[in-house]
């Protein structure tokens, strides 16, 4: 059954209060003294009336309302929903981190830059890369840096290129930092194994292209077997290799982005290295270079010198700045507790057991959704519900019959090449008995798609709204009560 919770204006009752004040013990000064009659509200503002209890409950209702990893599983593919241990919430509370002013002078804060000079020597290592800016703050971000790097370099050798090759797989803020760059775009098609084709890249390459940008594993969770000779191809032409680091968890420890021949990476560290994302951040997208690039990144970097560590701006080829100061330095220390916590060999550990638990969820789910790409997967996989589709019943459609059973759908019609495309990511906290629990549901919900899809085409049942317009709630949101139930 659906609750209502009704909003704080229809709750309480005149003169109801959540607090009680003293009486002032010093003379108030009659109210057209403090404030002239014409400067006043002719009728009281309609304020809610509550008591303390009443409040608390209404917001604690409230706060129980959004799904998040902490309340549930939350399989949300290319996005990793990972747990993240509270300890790193600490460390980045803690006074000495927290109450520091960007514009202290470098001797009052060695210890914040020591922070960011080891976590971009970890973040350096795990990625195969030279040097690291934090200043992007966010994935996209970290891309369109990236894709001005790779302009920089190139107009430093005199040698303009337009174009930059995308996968059909890529994210969708590939092709849009790399057009935000000034960059034309170019999508390479993938062939039957849901991976690069290699000849239509081939015949792509010429000495126009500036970059291809890439994730590995890819999109669909597979991992590009042909890395190496896709790296040699591009760099045979003179141009550079970009890698989507947004979701590390599959190879971190295992595999780096620069051994595999890539030049630039940008990490989420709000997706692998331990900050909760969903809502807006703030996140962290720091991006990686080999050394043919360190010239070009935004200024300042950190530097160890005799008397400790200071700031270096004399980067003449430097792109600038991309940010105010050093981007979200909470969500580094976060990062580097989290690093630090877990070790080498507990990050190598945690992607491994992604993907085992990936693999497990996939083998058993493709039993009841059609798997397009049937390859071992890395962190994550794409299934079809064109099955189901057959029946009348959509991705979106399962997406929504998940709610009722307390899960947070997988992400849903992305990538595009795979049509009613549900891609889920388990990531390496969940349980064996949620993942149990998840693949009974998702085989429940595709017999039900067989025996009642109406029962599936007509969910969420148990949610507190059912289906919204989706188009409306984004371009004509209606925030503000005016106390007219019946209007729009
Ligand atoms: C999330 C994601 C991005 C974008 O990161 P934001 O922090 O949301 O800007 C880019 N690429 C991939 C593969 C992603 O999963």
């Amino acid at each position: 059954m659906r609750k209502e919770q009704a909003l704080l204006f229809e709750l309480g009752a005149p003169g109801r209060r959540g607090c009680s004040l003293p009486q002032p013990d010093i003379p108030v000064k009659p109210l057209d003294e403090l404030l002239p009659a014409k400067l006043r509200r002719g009728i009281p503002l309609a304020l809610p009336e509550l008591s303390e209890g009443e409040l608390v409950r209404h917001y604690t209702a409230l706060s129980t309302r959004n799904h998040g990893v902490d309340s549930g599983f939350y399989p949300l593919g290319s996005c990793t929903m990972k747990y993240n241990p509270k300890v790193n919430e600490e460390a980045a509370r803690l006074p000495g981190f927290a109450f520091l002013h960007p514009c202290q002078p470098a001797e009052s804060v060695q210890g914040a830059m020591e922070l960011l000079y080891r976590t971009e020597a970890c973040l350096a290592e795990i990625t195969g890369m030279k040097r690291v800016t934090f200043q992007p703050a966010a994935g996209a971000h970290g891309e369109l840096t990236g894709m001005m790097l790779i302009h920089a370099y190139h107009k430093s050798r005199n040698d303009q290129r337009k174009r930059v090759l995308i996968p059909d797989s890529a994210h969708g803020t590939n092709p849009a930092s790399a057009a935000m760059a000034g960059y034309e775009i170019k999508e390479i098609p993938s062939d039957g194994r849901g991976l690069v084709d290699l000849k239509a890249l081939k015949e792509l390459l010429d000495d126009d292209v500036a970059a291809l940008m890439l994730t590995n594993p890819n999109t669909l969770g597979l991992f590009e077997e042909d890395i190496l000779e896709i790296a040699a191809a591009v760099h045979e032409v003179g141009g550079l290799l970009y890698y989507d680091g947004a979701n590390l968890n599959a190879i971190m420890g295992h595999a780096r982005p620069g051994d595999m021949g890539f030049d630039v990476v940008h990490l989420n560290l709000h997706k692998t290295f331990a900050t909760p994302h969903g809502g807006g951040g703030p996140g962290s997208g720091p991006v990686g270079v080999k050394e043919h690039l360190v010239p070009f990144l935004p200024v300042p970097l950190v530097e160890r010198g005799e008397k400790g560590y200071y700031w270096k701006d004399d980067l003449p080829l430097s792109i600038g700045r991309v940010h105010g100061f050093n981007g979200n330095f909470g969500v580094v220390v976060k990062a580097y507790t989290y690093i630090m916590m877990m070790g080498a060999e507990g990050l190598r550990q945690a992607a491994a057991d992604a993907v085992l638990n990936a693999n497990y969820l996939m083998e058993r789910l493709k039993k009841s959704y059609a798997l397009p790409y049937d390859r071992r997967c890395k962190h994550e996989f794409v299934l079809s519900a064109r099955k189901q589709k057959k029946k009348g019943v959509s991705a979106g459609d399962i997406a929504k019959a998940l709610l009722d059973y307390g899960f947070h759908p997988p992400t849903v019609y992305f990538p595009l090449i795979v049509e009613e495309a549900l891609m889920v990511e388990p990531t390496e906290t969940e349980s064996k008995e949620t993942l149990d629990r998840f693949a009974e549901v998702m085989e429940e919900i595709a017999r039900l798609a067989e025996e009642d899809p109406e029962r599936v085409t007509s969910a969420p049942h148990t949610t507190p709204v059912g289906r919204l317009d989706e188009v409306r709630a984004a371009r004509n949101p209606r925030i503000i009560w005016d106390g007219d139930e019946g209007s729009e």
